[in-house]
């Protein structure tokens, strides 16, 4: 077996005891947010873990923790992909899962027109968390003002720091 395999597992033994018991924590959690962030009538994503090696194919050189695929003529079933990375600890899961949530919201609800005062001032805070021009326009290139709206209310919601549910 690859190394890389074999390191994956090792980690999610360690912090979960079997793939199992991650596997059926995250497809609970899924079902308990999805249905909090989306509404109760929205299709709950898919959860898979994929091995960490993956992550560079996949994701590209800046690999993330997760993504969110949404359903279209190639995917016939929304999917949150985690890699171990991302499966540290329930808390980081939960978050972590309830980010991809917020652009499964933004997939499949009509967007709300924005509070403008509010938006803007969600948009100073994002901005003071970067201190790099660049890379903050290529957050905010996946991350639009709707889905930082939507997460300030789910950080609220679920009692989460928002600088954690945004970049976490
Ligand atoms: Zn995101």
């Amino acid at each position: 077996m690859d190394d890389d395999i074999v390191n994956d597992l090792t980690f999610i033994q360690a912090r979960w005891g079997s793939e199992r018991t991650l596997n059926s924590f995250l497809a609970r959690e899924v079902g308990a947010l999805c249905g909090l962030i989306c509404g109760r009538d929205v299709a709950v994503p898919r959860v898979e873990v994929r091995p960490s090696f993956l992550a560079r194919g996949l994701f590209g050189k800046n690999s993330r923790a997760a993504e969110y695929i949404p359903d279209d003529d190639s995917n016939t079933q929304p999917t949150i992909i985690m890699l171990p990375a991302a499966c540290e600890s329930r808390e980081k899961a939960r978050l972590i899962l309830a980010h991809e949530l917020i652009h499964h919201w933004e997939h499949t609800s009509d967007s709300p027109a924005l509070d403008r005062y509010e938006s803007h001032r969600l948009d100073s805070f994002v901005s003071s968390l970067f201190s790099n021009g660049e890379r903050e326009q290529r957050w905010r290139g996946g991350h639009s003002r709707v889905f930082i709206s939507k997460a300030a209310l789910v950080a609220n919601q679920l009692q989460v720091d928002l600088r954690n549910l945004l970049f976490e």
